[in-house]
């Protein structure tokens, strides 16, 4: 047997069934006609998001990172949550302003722009997070060509790193933002050039469980950003401290208490230096909004036996959920929390089971030597942590098969 991840505390059953939202998988099921299925439940992002209001200082906003999760009615509810939108692309850039939020609060990082993607996010008036001097001069032609004031912020490739953090985004080369040794001279650059100068986005990493960690990383982001103004010798209206809050996702694991990390937060604000006084700060937070929200549902189609180990065939598979398969963003696979969704809290069978999605490829593993109770032809597997990086970020045209469903609710 190996261990699985911790199923988040927002769950429970009632008469052998997992309760999402207080509503019966199976039902759920039947309401959206089909497996494999992705719910999502809101009353969690409603949790995670007043949790994040009670810790931290009232005058930090949040943001959500869009690309953790942009299915459109889940967006439609976030706008109407958090103060602002973090965009990835033209297209997540769309779905954000059809979502309902104001562009005023919509920034647009990533590498790789296109010209026609700085041409939305001009026209749309959102802020452009530029990710390297060609960029800058880019946006500027376009917004001159278009008789425009451009809202360009720089992104700060930071000259350190958020340790312990699952996917590291700064320290070292890195093909996002501008070095810090040199984001102070392109400010000046686009303030000189007639730009709206937004000010610094400063995104160290993500994933990452320790508050410790946490805490110095923001304390450094928030001395780099008054280093790189003094510089300038201007206060950036905004300073985006990036985020990093992770969630359990494996054995040993241990869910992050944010309330410590506010409090530093709220300490390093309040003795912030003067040149970032007038200041506003946000966070930008994808994975630990949405990620405990989602479970995806996958019926079991065959349950076989080969040289005495049970594999326990479903009808999902990385196509749809990548990460819960290893390979997304971890070195080593290990397992995502996993029920048996019609037999939730029996007690598990002698043997271990191995989940395996219907591609055909060794790598499609969503359980391996799990205990389960014991599984037959029919039942429903919920494997849990699927709000985040799932349905969006899963090769859902490998094979052919159809694209998942999707089922908001709470
Ligand atoms: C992906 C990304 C995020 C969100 O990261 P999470 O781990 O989902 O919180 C935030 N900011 C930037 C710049 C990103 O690229």
């Amino acid at each position: 047997m190996k261990p699985m991840g911790p199923i988040p505390p927002f769950f429970t059953g009632e008469g052998g069934m997992l309760l999402i939202g207080g509503c019966g998988a199976a039902s759920l099921v039947e309401e959206a006609g089909d497996t494999p299925l992705f719910v999502y439940d809101m009353g969690v992002v409603q949790r995670q998001v007043q949790d994040w209001r009670d810790a931290m200082p009232s005058m930090l906003s949040l943001h959500y990172a869009v690309k953790a999760n942009p299915y459109p009615p889940l967006l439609q509810r976030m706008a109407g949550m958090v103060d602002g939108f973090d965009v990835a692309s033209g297209g997540e850039l769309g779905r954000a302003l059809e979502a309902g939020m104001d562009p005023a609060h919509v920034s647009f990082a990533g590498p790789g722009k296109r010209d026609d993607e700085l041409i939305a996010a001009i026209d749309s008036g959102v802020t452009i997070n530029l990710e390297s001097e060609g960029e800058a001069r880019r946006a500027i032609t376009i917004a001159r060509q278009r008789g425009r004031t451009p809202r360009l912020a720089v992104r700060v490739n930071p000259d350190f790193d958020l340790k312990g953090s699952g996917m590291r985004m700064g320290g070292g080369a890195k093909p996002f933002g501008v070095d810090a040794d040199r984001a102070a001279a392109l400010a000046r650059w686009l303030i000189d050039a007639g730009a709206d100068w937004r000010g610094w986005h400063i995104f160290a990493g993500s994933q990452a469980l320790d508050a410790a960690a946490l805490i110095e990383t923001q304390a450094a982001t928030l001395a780099l950003a008054a280093r790189l103004s003094d510089a300038v010798g201007a206060t950036p209206p905004l300073v985006n401290l990036g985020g990093g809050f992770g969630i359990p996702h494996f054995p040993g694991d241990v869910r992050l208490d944010i309330r410590p990390i506010g409090e530093a937060l709220a300490r390093v604000l309040e003795a912030r230096a003067d040149i970032l006084a007038g200041s506003a700060f946000a966070m930008e937070l994808g994975r630990w909004l949405v990620g405990e929200c989602g479970v995806y549902l996958t019926r079991v189609v065959d349950v076989k036996v080969s040289q005495g180990e049970t594999f326990v065939v479903v009808d999902g598979g990385l196509h749809h959920q990548l990460a819960a398969s290893g390979n997304f963003g971890t070195v080593v696979r290990r397992n995502y929390p996993i029920a048996v969704a019609n037999r939730y809290g029996e007690s598990p069978a002698e043997q271990p089971v191995t989940v395996v999605g219907c591609l055909c490829t060794p790598m499609d593993k969503l359980g391996d030597k799990v205990a389960l109770p014991t599984v037959e032809e029919g039942d429903l597997i919920a494997l849990f942590l699927a709000g985040a990086y799932g349905a969006s970020a899963s090769p859902a045209a490998f094979l052919g098969h159809p694209n998942p469903l999707e089922l908001l609710i709470g």
